[in-house]
C-alpha cells in the first residue's frame, strides 16, 4: 500500500510562492494501476515528483508499506513524458544501463522476451535519434520493466503519441505489466486514458490542487 497523507507543496521563487497542491490524502492499493488526473496546472507532476523523489520540499507524509518513500529504500521506476532516453547510447544500451548501474541481474531469458514483446529486436543498435516516437516510447517501457521496480511511475507517457500509436503502446504496456503487477501510478490529463487503463481514478482540481473524488472501476479485471 502507497499511502499519502496531508500532503501538501509550495513552490517558492524569491519571494513569490505558487501553491501547488494542498492536503491530498489518497491510499494507493498495491499491485494495481491508479490513475490520476485532472485540468493542467492542478499539481499532477508535481506529485509525481514527490513520489519520485525528486521533490523533497513538501508538507506530509508519503509511505510505502509503511516505511518513507524514497529511491533509497525502493525501485522506483519512471516512464518520463519525453522518455529520458540517452542520446549517445543505443537502444540496448539504453534499456540495460538503469538495471546495471543498479547493479541488478538482468535476466537474459526476460530481456529477450521483453524485447520481442515490444518489436525491438531489429531495432537494438539504432540510436534514438534513428527511432520513431513509438519505438522510443517502447524503449522506455523496456527499460522500465527491467529494472523490476517495486512503484511504477508514468508521466504523461503516451500523450506524446499520434493516437494509433499510443493505443498501441498501451496495450503493450498492460500487457507487460500483466506479467509483473506492480504497483503504478499513471498521471495523464486524458481523462479516457486514465479510466481505460487503471481500476482507480482520482480527480485533482484546483489551483492549488485538492482532491475531488476517487472513482473505482466496477470490474477492473474485464478491462483488462
Ligand atoms: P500539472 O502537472 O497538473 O499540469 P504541475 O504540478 O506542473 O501541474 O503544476 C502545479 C502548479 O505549480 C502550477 O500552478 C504550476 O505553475 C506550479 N509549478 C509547477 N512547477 C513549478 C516550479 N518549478 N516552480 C514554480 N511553480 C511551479
Ligand atoms: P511507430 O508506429 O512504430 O512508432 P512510425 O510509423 O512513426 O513508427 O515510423 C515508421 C518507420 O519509420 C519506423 O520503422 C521507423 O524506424 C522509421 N522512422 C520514423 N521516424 C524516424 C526517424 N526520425 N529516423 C529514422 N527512422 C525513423
Amino acid at each position: 500500500m502507497l499511502s499519502i497523507r496531508h500532503l501538501s507543496v509550495t513552490y517558492h521563487h524569491g519571494n513569490a510562492e505558487v501553491k501547488a497542491l494542498e492536503d491530498l490524502s489518497l491510499s494507493i492499493p498495491e499491485g494495481e494501476i491508479f490513475a490520476v488526473t485532472g485540468p493542467s496546472g492542478c499539481g499532477k507532476s508535481t506529485l509525481l515528483h514527490v513520489l519520485a523523489g525528486v521533490l523533497t520540499d513538501y508538507n506530509g507524509e508519503v509511505r510505502m508499506d509503511g516505511r518513507p518513500l524514497s529511491p533509497q529504500q525502493f525501485s522506483i521506476g519512471i516512464v518520463p513524458q519525453q522518455y529520458g532516453l540517452l542520446p549517445w547510447k543505443r537502444v540496448r544500451e539504453n534499456i540495460v544501463l538503469p538495471a546495471m548501474l543498479r547493479k541488478d541481474e538482468i535476466d537474459a531469458a526476460e530481456l529477450e522476451s521483453t524485447i520481442e514483446i515490444l518489436g525491438l529486436s531489429d531495432l537494438l543498435h539504432r540510436y534514438p535519434r534513428e527511432l520513431s516516437g513509438g519505438q522510443r516510447q517502447r524503449v522506455a517501457l523496456a527499460r522500465v520493466f527491467l529494472q523490476r521496480p517495486q512503484l511504477l511511475l508514468l508521466d504523461e507517457a503516451f500523450a506524446a503519441l499520434d493516437m494509433l500509436t499510443a493505443e498501441k503502446s498501451r496495450q503493450l504496456f498492460l500487457h507487460l505489466w500483466d506479467k509483473h503487477r506492480v504497483t503504478t501510478v499513471m498521471v495523464t490529463h486524458n481523462v479516457e486514458e486514465a479510466v481505460a487503463m487503471s481500476s482507480r481514478v482520482a480527480i485533482i482540481s484546483g489551483s492549488p490542487g485538492r482532491l475531488v473524488d476517487v472513482f473505482e472501476h466496477p470490474d477492473a479485471d474485464v478491462i483488462r
